[in-house]
């Protein structure tokens, strides 16, 4: 059964909880955003039609949402994306916060992570976002001759790296944490050091780099990311961090990733997970899929309009072979990186069966690992590694 928006709460039966601790990354905007970019995962046809999230379904969301993770979850992770989750308005996260205080049990922390390209923080947001914690990310490509290139304005005549720009320095300004999201393709992949550098110097400490998706306008207008491409900028990038020696100081997350899962086995993202499933979207208009990278019909699971409990989307979302069977490929049974690739994420597997990056995580990874391997992989050799290296 369907309810209206304008339904009653108490027309929702009491949700029953999940097995595992999962997300629903939120878009409360959809698809809608102030830039074009040129790579954007959006197919471009969507990009002028923002349908935001109706603001009354936020209270079924986030009781739902809150009362459905494990009773042992100590942290309740809301994450909020876009397009451009900041055309939501301020009042549609300031409502969202006082339901989050409403529903959350006294022992349960609640935080908020947010992925925006910057370029409309302002000081009201920032004194939001300050005061609530907020863990932010911000697209940004490099210097302003590459990130300019492909970032453009929603005419998409101008570059947004200004208006990025004055954005960072705002949350510098205030104090807030955040990280920079780099999206690495073809044609950039001969300049990680440039790209890195740019970040050092605007005084940033976060970095994460992620490869492209070749989905939506990405592939309209036919980017590409090679395996050797992939490999080589990440591998460039790790060399140059240690050359600089940035351990402990310039937290690069796809380095820390690896260090953190050779010694604990546990991954800190789904794409090297041994499974995934548990990451959820749910769309402006209410639309869950298993995940925001297999927005089809195969992998639409519910809405969260109906009254399916989250706890049974969440276990049809893990019981789908994408996620079942990720790591299960023959290549990687015998792989000597497998223990912290894990076959990476199944939107990149190609009509071969194998994934598209694989050569270049290998590479990665096999850099990364060679001097962790004279450590057991444990705490014991965590402990060890740190005190030889003195972090
Ligand atoms: S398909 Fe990829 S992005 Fe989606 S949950 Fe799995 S690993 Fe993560
Ligand atoms: S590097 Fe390739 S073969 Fe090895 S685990 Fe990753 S995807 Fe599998």
């Amino acid at each position: 059964m369907k309810i209206a928006f304008y339904d009653s709460l108490s027309s929702f039966s009491p949700p029953t909880r999940a097995v595992v601790p999962f997300h629903i990354l939120l878009k409360p905007v959809g698809a809608g955003c102030n830039l074009k970019c040129d790579y954007c995962y959006y197919p471009e046809d969507q990009l002028p039609r923002p349908k935001p999230m109706i603001k009354e379904m936020l209270e079924p969301f986030i009781r739902n949402y809150i009362a459905s993770q494990p009773t042992y979850s100590k942290e309740i992770n809301f994450v909020w994306q876009g397009g451009e989750p900041l055309l939501a308005g301020l009042d549609f996260y300031k409502k969202a916060i006082d339901l989050q205080q409403k529903y959350a049990p006294k022992h349960v922390k609640i935080s908020n992570s947010l992925q925006t390209n910057g370029t409309l923080l302002t000081p009201a947001w920032c004194r939001f976002l300050k005061q609530h914690n907020f863990i932010i990310g911000v697209s940004l490509d490099g210097p302003k001759e590459i990130h300019d290139r492909y970032r453009l304005d929603k005419k998409g005549q101008q570059g947004s790296y200004n208006a990025v720009l004055k954005g960072i320095r705002l949350l510098q300004e205030f104090d807030i944490e955040f990280n920079i999201l780099t999206v690495v393709h073809d044609a950039v992949a001969n300049q990680a050091q440039t790209i890195y550098e740019h970040f050092i110097q605007l005084g940033v400490k976060f970095i994460q780099f992620q490869p492209l998706m070749t989905e939506g306008s990405a592939l309209e207008h036919q980017f590409t990311l090679t395996a050797p491409n992939w490999g080589k900028f990440l591998t460039d990038i790790y060399l140059h961090w240690k050359s600089q020696r940035h351990v402990g100081n310039v937290h690069v997350m796809n380095i820390e990733h690896v260090y953190s899962q050779y010694f604990t086995h546990v991954s800190q993202t789904c794409v090297h997970s041994e499974r995934c499933g548990t990451n959820l979207v749910m769309e402006a208009q209410g639309q869950i899929f298993a995940c925001d990278h297999q927005i089809n019909s195969s992998h639409h699971i519910g809405n969260i309009l109906e009254q399916t409990p989250l706890s049974e989307l969440v276990l049809n979302s893990i019981e789908l072979p994408f996620g079942q069977n990720k790591s299960t490929r023959r290549e990687c049974q015998s792989c000597t990186v497998k223990a912290v690739c894990q076959g990476g994420c199944p939107a990149h597997i190609n009509s071969m069966g194998k994934n598209k990056l694989c050569e270049g995580y290998f590479q990665f990874f096999n850099t990364v690992m060679a001097p962790l391997r004279k450590y057991e992989s444990s705490m014991r050799g965590v402990q060890q590694w740190r005190q030889e290296i003195g972090f």
